[in-house]
């Protein structure tokens, strides 16, 4: 459903992506491992409209998606969850929630649908059901975390781009986020995109992984391969 031709991505004379050609079925979940600085945020950024490629091609459903801006790339159904979770801190919950949703406002039956989305996201993560009238600021970075995938599927995406959202919480509670995405594949057939520095767990739960290194794919495979493999298991697993 995803397909990344050749892509090179520059920031000025940073040459950051270097011609990185990547697949995603539809309701598979691909994670991108690699050291900080290798790119992965680029190719979420790069897919998502924010930093355009210099060149090479985005194909999303077969359609060429590579030059539009990000609202028209949301509007295809192609949402992040940004690094960092970036919610809308002085905003509650129930705000952040229809903020993503905005460009889906026409007339009033968008309203009832987006209610619908909004019951299921309280369904998904039901502390922000509890929560939904506190401001987001106030909120535990789990609680954040789950507030800023909540908001990217009130875009209605097919596809899911998530930036390393592990950083910074209790394995519990990656434990709990992970499910979810498991859940949004198995029954409403999300395919997703996860980078994460956390290899081994993004392993665990991805169905392929491709390594990145200083703006270049090295390695691709079946999540179990690269889990065994020795360069993988040295560079980026640890030890157990
Ligand atoms: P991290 O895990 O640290 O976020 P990453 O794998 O996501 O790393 P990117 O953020 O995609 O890596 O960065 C790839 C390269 O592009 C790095 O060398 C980085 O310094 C550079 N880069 C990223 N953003 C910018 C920018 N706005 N201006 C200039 N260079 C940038």
């Amino acid at each position: 459903m995803l397909r990344l031709k050749n892509i090179n991505t520059y920031y000025g004379k940073v040459h950051a992506l270097k011609n990185v050609s990547l697949h995603l079925g539809e309701g598979e979940i691909v994670t991108l491992i690699g050291a900080n600085g290798a790119g992965k945020t680029t190719i979420l950024n790069t897919i998502s409209g924010v930093t355009p490629a210099g060149s090479g091609e985005v194909l999303f459903r077969k359609e060429p998606v590579t030059a539009l801006t990000p609202d028209k790339i949301v509007k295809y159904g192609i949402s992040q969850v940004p690094e960092g979770r970036q919610v809308f801190k002085p905003l509650s919950v129930e705000d952040n929630l229809e903020l993503g949703a905005y460009l889906r406002y026409r007339n009033r039956e968008d309203r009832t649908v987006i209610r619908r989305d909004m019951a299921q996201v309280f369904t998904l993560f039901p502390r922000l059901e509890e929560r939904r009238r506190q401001l987001a600021g106030t909120m535990s970075g789990g609680e954040q975390q789950m507030l800023a995938i909540g908001r990217a599927l009130m875009a209605n995406p097919r596809l899911l781009l998530l930036d390393e959202p592990s950083m910074g919480l209790a394995p519990m509670v990656v434990q709990e986020i992970f499910r979810v995405l498991e859940r949004l594949r198995r029954e409403n057939g999300v395919t997703i995109l996860l980078v994460e520095q956390n290899a081994k767990a993004a392993l665990k739960l991805a169905d392929r992984g491709y390594v990145l290194e200083t703006g270049k794919i090295i390695l691709e495979g079946a999540s179990a391969e690269l889990l065994e493999n020795a360069e993988v298991k040295r560079a980026y697993l640890g030890k157990d």
